[in-house]
């Protein structure tokens, strides 16, 4: 069976200066994710091994380094999917987790629950044996300098506007094991200055991620209020089947979330053959991907 692994950080404007350190920090994680499928590992151990990564880059908004939320506080959202048996686990608005991707794999694996959130969920990582980290050390300086600006602003810009100008390095991964088996997996510190408590896409099962052995397996990334309208994921893996073509079921999916809703964002997915597909609206979307055809990773910004 063939095997595949893509990994995205984040679609948005990404300025010239921050080129190398998307480019290098996705080739990591699918060179990571990679090795651990070539040596018999699941879909789901390169999903969590790929995001695990890019959560411990400052920079991405994932992990350390997220955004913080208007409190001035990071508030972290993960989720993750396997489509052998459509088992799901995601947790959102937790403070003190470094590696949110960890403990939506305990929720998938360990609970009756398919979604936990905040004080609830961190006491859920407890008794998983999750460690619980110090809220100060998710943030990098970076982050709080900017925070800093926004308080002193006078005038709150429209969220059209701020999603435009403000990074979105969203973390995800789409998997395909020597099995046949399908995983997915998304992390993130969700929108910069978002209100407290604010839950994007990225968590949430059929939005921002969805895996199903009979379909294909998407990720997304993006404005997640306009993901979660036109359900971006699920509607990806639909056209996967639909189509039979990951690469057009990106394409199709991105070109009706543009058309509809005037979408900014991008989708990476895997269709049940190992084919890779990826698409954006916005100017760029960090990504990196290898399968069984191909020598090495390739890294890019572009789907171009
Ligand atoms: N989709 C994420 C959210 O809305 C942001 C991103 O992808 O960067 O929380």
């Amino acid at each position: 069976m063939a095997a595949a692994i893509i990994v995205h950080g984040g679609a948005w404007d990404i300025p010239t200066e921050l080129h190398a350190d998307h480019l290098s920090g996705c080739r990591a994680a699918a060179e990571a994710g990679w090795e651990l499928l070539m040596r018999g590992g699941t879909a789901t151990d390169a999903v969590e091994a790929a995001v695990r990564i890019m959560e411990d880059l400052p920079v991405f908004d994932a992990g350390r380094g997220s955004h913080l939320n208007a409190d001035g506080v990071v508030e972290l959202d993960a989720g993750m999917m396997d489509g052998k048996t459509l088992m799901a686990g995601a947790v959102a608005s937790v403070k003190r987790v470094a590696n949110p991707i960890s403990l939506a794999r305990h929720v998938l694996q360990e609970s009756p629950h398919v979604f936990l959130v905040g004080e609830g969920a961190e006491r859920f990582a407890q008794a998983a044996g999750v460690p619980l980290c110090d809220p100060e050390s998710l943030i990098v300086p970076r982050e709080r300098e900017l925070w800093n600006r926004r308080r002193a602003e006078a005038e709150p810009q429209p969220p059209a506007a701020l999603f435009h100008s403000e990074p979105a390095d969203t973390v995800g991964a789409v998997a395909l094991d020597a099995d046949g088996n399908l995983a997915v997996g998304n992390s993130t510190g969700g929108t910069f200055y978002k209100h407290p408590g604010r839950v994007g896409d990225t968590p949430i099962i059929g939005c921002g991620l969805y895996a199903d052995n009979a379909l294909g397996a998407a990720a997304c990334t993006g404005w997640g209020e306009q993901i979660m309208k036109t359900v971006l994921a699920k509607t990806t893996a639909d056209h996967i089947a639909l189509l039979g073509s990951a690469r057009d079921a990106a394409h199709v999916a991105i070109a009706y979330f543009e058309h509809r809703i005037g979408g900014l964002g991008g989708v990476i997915c895997i269709s049940p053959s190992g084919q890779i597909g990826f698409a954006h609206s916005t100017p760029y979307l960090a990504h990196a991907y290898r399968s069984d055809d191909m020598t090495e990773v390739v890294a890019s910004l572009t789907a171009d």
